[in-house]
C-alpha cells in the first residue's frame, strides 16, 4: 500500500528506541526470524521501550507490523513500519494469585524462566522461543494443553495499542464495551486487532514433566500412525500428544539409528513426573529406533522434542480437525516419505 502520510522515515519521531534505516545491523536483525522463506523490509523499524514508543510508531505510519520469533510471519512488510517489540520483554510473576504479567515481545522462555522457581508454569508450546504474545492470540495449544485448555483461555487481560493510536485495556469486567468485546476477539482471533504490549495470564502449578519422542522407522512399522492414534484414544487428559514425519538424510552429523530413515516423530509430553505408566502401552506396541522418554523439569521443555531452533526457509499453515480420520491418517507417510526424498 503507498501513502503520502509521512513516515517515520521522514518524520523527526520523538521515541525512548531508537529507529533503525536499511542497511544497518540493528534493521537486518529486527526483520529477520526464525521462518526465512520471506522478510519483512520495512521504511524503517522502531524498537519500542515502552507502549509510548508503539503507539508513537503506529500513529506515524499507515503501514505497520511487529514481529517477535517470526516463527508465525504470515505476509511480509514492504514499506510502512515493523515494530520491534525486543524492548519489551519484562515478565512479572504473582506467585500468590498464580498469574503473570508478560511484555508484548517475551518469548515462552522468558516467562518460563521467571516462574519456574516459584513451581510455576506457562501453557507454552513446544518451541520456548515463540512470542508468548503471538502464540495466545493464535490460540495456543501447547504441552500442557490436554489438561489445562488453550493458552487464550487462560488470559485475564490485555494491554494494547490499537490501529487508531489509542491505548486499551481489554478485559471481561471493562467498563467499556469496545475493551470487553476486544478481549473475546484476542483470545484466538490472532493478529490484527492492535499490538498487544502486555497480557495477564494464569499458571499452573506444574515443575516437572514426563515426555519426550519416541522415533519409529516407517519401513519397518507402517501402521506406526495408526497403533500411535489408537494409544491416543486411551490415555487420561494429563497426557498430550504429537507426530510429525521426518526424513534422515544418510550423512554424518545425524545420529546413527536416524540416518537414511524414514522416521515418525511421536512427541509426547505427560502433566505428571510418574508418567511412564501413562506411555508403557504405547512403547509396546511401537518398536522406536530412539526413545528420549524421562522426566524434565518444565523450564526445560522447549529441548524435550528435539525441534530445529535455527532459523530456517519453511511455509506453515495450521488448521483444527475434530477427530482423525484413520484412512488419512494412513496416507500421511507417503506425503513425506521415500518417493519424496
Ligand atoms: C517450530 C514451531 C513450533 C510451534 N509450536 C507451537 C505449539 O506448540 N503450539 C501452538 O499453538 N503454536 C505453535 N507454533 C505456532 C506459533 O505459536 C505461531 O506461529 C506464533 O504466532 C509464532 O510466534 P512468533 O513470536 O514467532 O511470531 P511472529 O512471527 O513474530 O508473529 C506472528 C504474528 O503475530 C503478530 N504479532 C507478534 N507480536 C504481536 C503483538 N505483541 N501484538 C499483536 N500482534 C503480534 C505478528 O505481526 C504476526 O502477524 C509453532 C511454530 C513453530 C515454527
Amino acid at each position: 500500500m503507498s501513502s503520502t502520510v509521512p513516515t517515520v522515515a521522514t518524520m523527526n519521531i520523538d521515541t525512548q528506541g531508537p529507529v533503525h534505516q536499511p542497511g544497518s545491523d540493528e534493521y537486518e536483525h529486527a526483520c529477520a526470524g526464525y521462518q526465512r522463506a520471506a522478510t519483512h523490509r520495512p521504511d524503517v523499524v522502531v524498537t519500542a521501550h515502552d507502549a509510548t514508543d508503539v503507539r508513537t510508531a503506529i500513529a506515524n505510519s499507515t503501514q505497520v507490523a511487529t514481529q517477535i520469533g517470526g516463527h508465525g510471519l504470515a505476509a511480509p512488510l514492504t514499506g510502512g513500519t515493523l515494530v520491534d517489540l525486543g524492548g519489551l520483554r519484562t515478565v512479572d510473576v504473582d506467585p500468590a494469585r498464580r498469574t503473570a504479567r508478560v511484555e508484548g515481545g517475551a518469548s515462552w522462555q522468558d516467562v518460563l524462566d521467571v516462574a519456574a522457581p516459584h513451581g510455576l508454569a506457562p501453557l507454552s508450546g513446544s518451541a520456548p522461543y515463540v512470542g508468548a504474545v503471538p502464540y495466545t492470540l493464535g490460540g495456543g495449544f501447547g504441552l500442557l494443553s490436554r489438561r489445562y485448555g488453550y493458552a487464550a483461555d487462560h488470559v485475564r487481560a490485555f494491554e494494547l495499542v490499537t490501529g487508531d493510536g489509542r491505548f486499551r485495556r481489554a478485559e471481561p469486567g471493562a467498563a467499556d464495551d469496545v475493551d470487553r468485546e476486544l478481549f473475546w476477539a484476542l483470545r484466538g482471533g490472532g493478529a490484527g486487532g492492535g499490538v498487544v504490549t502486555a497480557m495477564e495470564i494464569d499458571l499452573v502449578e506444574v515443575a516437572v514433566v514426563y515426555g519426550g519422542c519416541l522415533y519409529v522407522d516407517l519401513e519397518a512399522a507402517p501402521d506406526a500412525l495408526d497403533r500411535w492414534r489408537r494409544w491416543t484414544s486411551t490415555v487420561a487428559d494429563d497426557v498430550t500428544s504429537g507426530v510429525t514425519m521426518l526424513v534422515f538424510p544418510d550423512v554424518p552429523g545425524v545420529p546413527d539409528e536416524l540416518r537414511g530413515r524414514h522416521v515418525a516423530q511421536v512427541q509426547i509430553c505427560v502433566a505428571d513426573p510418574d508418567g511412564e505408566r501413562h506411555v508403557a502401552p504405547l512403547r509396546e506396541a511401537l518398536p522406536a529406533v530412539r526413545d528420549t522418554l524421562g522426566t524434565w523439569p518444565f523450564v526445560r521443555s522447549g529441548e524435550m522434542f528435539e525441534e530445529p531452533d535455527h532459523p530456517h526457509a519453511y511455509r506453515s499453515r495450521a488448521v483444527s480437525l475434530r477427530g482423525i480420520d484413520p484412512d488419512a491418517l494412513a496416507t500421511l507417510p507417503d506425503t513425506s516419505g521415500a518417493s519424496r526424498r
